[in-house]
């Protein structure tokens, strides 16, 4: 025994000493951790601080042959550590250049957002700390920071005290945790016969979110739209009248605040006012639209959202934060724990009733401390300025859409209704296949200039060009370039 302990304890000593100098202890000094956290800084502020000369989109020609050539680069783990600057040397001069810039102020594609660099320290803060927030008890304070994060987002869009949330990774894990709140409260064992109603142009998150959720694909009806990609209430009255009447359970409407393809916002207190006539739960995706409740201009269009029983939020969009920043909020906060409490004899107790308990309000147990990226935000940035950020960004949108249509060589398919709208090739021929080709080559040969990423949708059968400025660093002269692109290379077509 004391032998083989003694020659084990000599092997580790002899290993120990083979470790090449590169080799970190896990326990850092104060010195090293200090030399660490400058070199990062030092590369991403440097990064950061060159943004607006970056390329919207690098050339992704040979994306494929690097991505395989970097498999191949690093086949196993390495066996012995390396320089953090060695490490990360190569991620800031090459691969994260090899993308669409999405943190710089040309990205209009998809679903802009920024990312705030004091959400960045926060995160770091927050996994340095390594404070447990899975359960009230580990860390009531920090927990309570998540609480208040949510209360705010709970005041903005209107919901009642009696609203529970949580803070998930994004707007499809939020769509997740909503239609399994539904279900629970308004299936039980009749799952099977259940039935969720969105529209065609819905994110594709509800589908899966569904079928995540056990809602038969058959189960899920696409609702038509109007001209304008909004959901159309008597289309969905009669889906329902027609499920209920075949004897199936239609239970959760679907509606979205802001679609992907073309910002539009759906009626949602005419289906709102449906959804409790015949008593079905009507989640709003507000991932992208959501956070315009804060200007008082756009409560009108958004009028209904406040109705909801649930409601998609995506902080990584309107509230610019990085990626990894979505949360539900649910009306009846009782139903989102009812659907998703469980306890184990080897957790701390439950805390007080008024005590916010993350765990028992979502799947995840261990999870990240999310709110502290969102509550340092605010802290640091104050309400006001998102407001007047978002503002400004719907005006620019507003600008680019009007100049769009004065070129007199671009259709619209609706001004925008929050930030965001769609657009294609005017043709006095109008050959609609045509327009289309034309339209998506456009939106190429924009992208290629490098000024600007745009992205595109089908809508109604018909290829449109999209324009979304919500990135805090999209300014006015950003918008002014991408509309000058667009024009130019219209002429072009
Ligand atoms: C972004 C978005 C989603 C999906 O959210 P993720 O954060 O990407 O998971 C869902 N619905 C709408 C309307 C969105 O804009």
């Amino acid at each position: 025994m004391t032998k083989s302990s003694s020659s084990s304890s000599s092997q580790e000593l002899t290993a120990h000493a083979e470790i090449p100098r590169g080799d970190l202890p896990f326990e850092l000094s104060a010195e090293q951790m200090r030399s660490m956290a400058d070199t990062l800084a030092a590369r991403v502020i440097a990064h950061v601080d060159s943004l607006e000369g970056q390329p919207a989109r690098a050339p992704l020609a040979d994306a494929v042959e690097r991505s395989r050539a970097l498999r191949d680069a690093e086949p196993a783990a390495p066996e012995h550590g390396r320089s953090l600057e060695a490490a990360v040397a190569p991620l800031f001069e090459d691969w994260v250049h090899q993308s669409f810039n999405t943190a710089g102020p040309g990205y209009m594609a998809y679903m802009p957002a920024g990312g705030l660099f004091v959400s960045a320290l926060a995160d770091f803060v927050a996994a340095a700390l390594n404070r447990y927030t899975g359960v009230w008890n580990a860390s009531p304070l920090l927990v309570q920071l998540e609480a208040n994060v949510l209360q705010w987002l709970r005041q903005w869009m209107g919901f009642p005290p009696s609203a529970r949330g949580l803070l998930v990774s994004g707007g499809s894990m939020a769509m997740l945790g909503a239609v399994v709140t539904a279900r629970e409260h308004a299936l039980g064992e009749r799952l099977r016969d259940g039935v969720l109603y969105t529209s065609r142009a819905a994110h594709a998150c509800v589908g899966k979110a569904a079928r995540t959720a056990g809602v038969l694909p058959d189960r899920v009806r696409l609702v038509d739209v109007d001209d304008r990609s909004r959901l159309r209430v008597d289309s969905l009255a009669r889906a329902i009248d027609a499920d209920g009447a075949r004897g199936l359970v239609p239970f959760m409407v679907v509606s979205t605040a802001g679609t992907v393809g073309c910002g539009a916002v759906d009626p949602l207190d005419e289906i709102a006012t449906l959804c409790a006539e015949r008593c079905l739960w009507h989640h709003v995706d507000a991932a992208y639209g959501g956070f315009f409740m804060l200007l008082p201009e756009l409560r009108e269009t958004l009028a209904g959202l406040e109705r909801a029983d649930s409601l998609t939020l995506d902080p990584h969009k309107g509230l610019f934060l990085p990626y990894g920043s979505g949360a539900l909020l649910v009306r009846d906060g009782e139903l989102l724990r009812a659907a998703h409490d469980w306890h184990g004899e080897y957790l701390p107790e439950l805390p007080p009733a008024d005590m916010y308990n993350p765990c028992q309000y979502g799947p995840e147990l261990s999870r990240p401390f999310r709110g502290l990226r969102l509550w340092l935000a605010l802290q640091v940035h104050g309400a006001a300025r998102f407001r007047e950020a978002l503002a400004h960004k719907r005006e620019l949108a507003l600008w680019a859409a009007d100049a769009l249509r004065a070129s007199g060589r671009f259709d619209l398919l609706a001004p925008p209704a929050l930030s965001l709208f769609a657009y294609r090739l005017r043709s006095p021929a109008g050959d609609e296949h045509a327009i289309d080709g034309a339209t998506r080559a456009l939106i190429e040969r924009v992208n290629r200039r490098g000024r600007a990423l745009l992205s595109g949708d089908v809508l109604g059968g018909r290829y449109y060009g999209r324009l979304n400025v919500l990135s805090f660093r999209t300014q006015r002269r950003h918008v002014e370039r991408c509309v000058e692109d667009l024009i130019e290379e219209a002429g072009a077509a």
